[in-house]
């Protein structure tokens, strides 16, 4: 029995993993428990001089940051633009010092960054570059995976995402050799029966996980289509109303619709984000502010960082709802959270 367990796990992440590089059209992938210690073993993988900055956004989830700092590296926080809330990458090389090691941009939303300007960037100045790409799911990018930029990039798996194995997370990369240091990161730093080379943790994908993967793999498309009826049905009835900013699709995107946010502009629209949150809440409609609070005012950052420095950042994150946005959302539902949205 325990053999058969055993081979039961190992082909189980085995067929989640090549089934993910298939998906995506990736060669190269790690597994993991999640996407936040994914995220900081990318980070650990690269072997920066403790101190070293990196140059990221506060508009993201905690994790982004966080895993910057719990690697004894220094957070530094970019602004972002105010059309798809991505890092404002004209605003990067001014925060570039000799201690700049890498730059951690945010695909938020589903919206991805300027990766041609970002790898530009890099290269000039000899960066690496790790995408948070937790919310890009399936997106691509001028006919290849959005994952397929940069150095690194961290998808998450939690239940939250477009595609989950209920919690869980990836790492996929460029340089095939990365794969060696990643495996053993994630797994103690154990190198066969009698060796340890690294300091590594405890952050391997369970057999459990790579199963829920393995199912619902198969139904990410028809998942994704749904979620094209309903962000388009938003469109349809938020689209050019006086004081509600809907995110416009990007050239050259084939999107995965993961969020809807709306940027709501109280003088112009009559109603707070938080009225409007409100509202929705007492008709038992859930949203989120998110991102908010902003990473730089959170209790443990806002002694060292100032959202002052990010200003758009700060406008966004008080302005901004998530609304409702999943698969079997129905199209009568969403017109009925429209309608309360734009009630008077
Ligand atoms: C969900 C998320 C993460 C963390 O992923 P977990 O799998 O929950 O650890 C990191 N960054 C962003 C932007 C996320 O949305």
């Amino acid at each position: 029995m325990m053999n058969i367990v055993k081979k039961l796990n190992l082909f189980l992440k085995v067929k989640l993993e090549s089934d993910l590089k298939d998906y995506l059209g990736v060669s190269n992938m790690s597994l993991f428990c999640n996407g936040h210690l994914a995220l900081m073993i990318a980070i650990r993988a690269m072997n920066f001089p403790k101190g070293s900055e990196i140059i990221t956004t506060p508009f993201s989830f905690s994790s982004t940051t966080h895993a910057i700092v719990d690697n004894g590296l220094i957070p530094v926080f970019c602004d972002i633009n105010d059309v798809d809330y991505t890092i404002d990458v004209d605003k990067i090389e001014s925060l570039i010092t000799d201690r700049t090691v890498a730059i951690l941009p945010v695909h938020v939303y589903g919206h991805i960054c300027d990766v041609e300007k970002i790898d530009k960037i890099a290269k000039k100045h000899h960066l690496k570059v790790i995408y948070d790409a937790a919310h890009v799911f399936g997106v691509q990018y001028k006919g290849k995976s959005i994952a397929s930029y940069g150095d690194i990039s961290m998808f998450s798996f939690h239940a939250t995402k477009v595609f989950n194995t209920i919690e869980g997370g990836a790492l996929v990369y460029n340089n095939d050799s990365l794969k060696d240091v990643l495996e053993k990161l994630k797994n103690f730093g154990i190198n066969g029966p009698e060796k340890v080379e690294l300091v590594g943790i405890n952050a391997k994908m369970n057999e459990f996980q790579a199963a829920m993967g393995i199912c619902n793999l198969r139904h990410i498309d028809r998942e994704i289509e749904k979620r094209s009826k309903v962000y388009k049905r938003y469109v349809k009835r938020l689209s050019n109303i006086s004081g509600i900013t809907i995110s416009k699709e990007q050239k050259g995107v084939v999107p995965n619709y993961a969020y809807f946010p709306i940027v709501f502009d109280k003088k112009k629209f009559g109603k707070t984000r938080d009225e409007v949150m409100d509202e929705l809440r007492k008709e038992n409609i859930y949203t989120r502010k998110y991102f908010y609070p902003l990473i730089n005012d959170y209790d443990c950052y806002k002694d060292k960082y100032s959202s002052k420095d990010t200003p758009i950042a700060k406008y966004i994150s008080d302005n901004v709802l998530t609304i409702p946005m999943y698969a079997d959302l129905s199209l009568d539902d969403v017109d009925r959270i429209c309608d309360i949205i734009l009630r008077k």
